[in-house]
């Protein structure tokens, strides 16, 4: 399909391409089975200037916005998503600082993050506090000497790997929704420490660990916009960033597809390549046709969000929703057609489905996106322009 590409969005999914075929593909399946932070990779990324890509020109970067961002996402994750979400939660870290930040925090870390120098990280969720991010009980106290943070985030992309964290934590607890704030967190800030690294089902070789606050103190001018504003750029940074996992899953998506096509060219049963079987030719077909409506959907989106609308929470759930959605259905498939081999380790698509399914979960369930879209069409029945 023509999606109307600009010279850079063509630019930067070329390279994306590149890296992610010259570089990820050799390297996958054992950065996959060892666990490994990618980052040689991450470093080829930051050669070629991929994350400049969501940093405006002014603080170093290439200025292109949640399109441009979508593209580089689902080019790595054709190959390998481990890696492309390792790249796109370094954004994830810097959009609250990017939208709400001051001049001064803006000049101190963007440029550091669009040359890939350094990498950020967001953390707001808790044991007891995943769907529901208002549950969280890390707290931040005002002192004389700046904020003290103590309490432990889990599941936190990027943790132990980035340098820069954005953290939410709770200035006063007796303000619900509007009692948390978000503040920078450098690594190497007494008190902060690195607890659990998770072992996953997918998406094996990103870094996912807790983040561990001891009587950590984080000067006042690392806070993020106003007191109590957290939660609420919790929820609008996820608005922003969920079409980079829908993103995410619709490469994952296009590179299991791929690889289905090409297998079933070359698989002889019967005395025939098991493409003429018309069961698997519908299999095929049902494929190719969804991840193209995810791209559609997801680029549409994109573009909606770039646009500076200004409420873009259901647009953004239901790219989500449907992508994720399609890209589980699509990699369960591609294990199908490769039949017993699928099933192993020595083929790609048995990884593409483990890596797939976190797109169902993180940054919101399906369930709640569910939840999202629905409340969105109670305050407001659409009415298509
Ligand atoms: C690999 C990985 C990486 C992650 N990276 C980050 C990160 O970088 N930063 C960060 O802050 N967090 C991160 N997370 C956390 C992630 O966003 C949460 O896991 C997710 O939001 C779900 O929360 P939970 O796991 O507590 O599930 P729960 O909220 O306990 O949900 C359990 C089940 O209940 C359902 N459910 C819950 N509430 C409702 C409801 N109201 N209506 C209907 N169904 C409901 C859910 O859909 C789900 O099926 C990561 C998680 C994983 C697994």
């Amino acid at each position: 399909m023509e999606y109307f590409l600009n010279e850079l969005q063509k630019t930067v999914k070329r390279m994306a391409r590149t890296i992610a075929e010259e570089r990820i593909l050799p390297v996958r399946a054992e950065l996959d089975e060892k666990e490994e932070f990618p980052w040689a990779i991450m470093k080829d990324l930051a050669d070629t200037d991929m994350f400049r890509v969501f940093i405006p020109e002014e603080y170093g970067g290439l200025g292109g916005g949640c399109l441009e961002l979508c593209l580089v996402v689902e080019e790595l994750s054709r190959v390998c998503s481990a890696v492309a979400i390792s790249y796109a939660s370094s954004s994830l870290g810097s959009f609250t600082l990017l939208q709400y930040g001051t001049e001064e925090q803006k000049q101190k870390y963007l440029p550091d993050i669009a040359s890939g120098k350094r990498l950020a990280a967001f953390a707001v969720t808790e044991a007891e506090a995943g769907s529901d991010i208002g549950a969280i009980k890390t707290t931040a106290n005002r002192e004389e000497r700046g904020y003290v943070i103590n309490g432990t985030k889990q599941f936190i992309t990027n943790g132990g790997e980035a340098d820069i964290y954005t953290v939410i934590a709770l200035t006063d607890k007796t303000k619900g929704a509007r009692g948390a704030s978000a503040f920078l967190v450098e690594k190497d800030t007494p008190g902060f420490s690195f607890g659990r690294k998770e072992k996953k089902m997918g998406i094996r070789a990103s870094a996912t660990r807790e983040l561990v606050f001891e009587d950590c103190l984080v000067p006042a001018e690392n806070r993020i916009g106003r007191e109590g504003m957290g939660f609420l750029m919790t929820l609008k940074l996820f608005d922003y960033t969920r079409p980079e996992i829908a993103a995410q899953a619709v490469g994952v998506a296009q590179g299991a597809l791929e690889a289905a096509i090409d297998y079933a060219r070359k698989r002889i049963q019967f005395g025939h390549p098991i493409i003429s079987f018309q069961a698997v030719q519908h299999m095929l077909a049902n494929m190719a046709t969804d991840v193209e409506a995810a791209r559609a959907l997801v680029y549409a989106v994109a573009r909606t969000v770039d646009s500076g609308a200004k409420n873009f929470s259901k647009e953004s759930a239901m790219a989500k929703v449907f992508a994720s959605d399609t890209a589980m259905r699509v990699t369960t498939d591609a294990v199908q057609i490769f039949g017993g081999v699928g099933y192993m380790r020595d083929y790609p698509v048995e990884k593409m489905m483990r890596d797939a399914k976190i797109t169902q979960i993180y940054e919101g369930t399906n369930q709640v996106l569910r939840n999202v879209i629905a409340s969105e069409l109670r305050k407001r029945r659409t009415i298509q322009e």
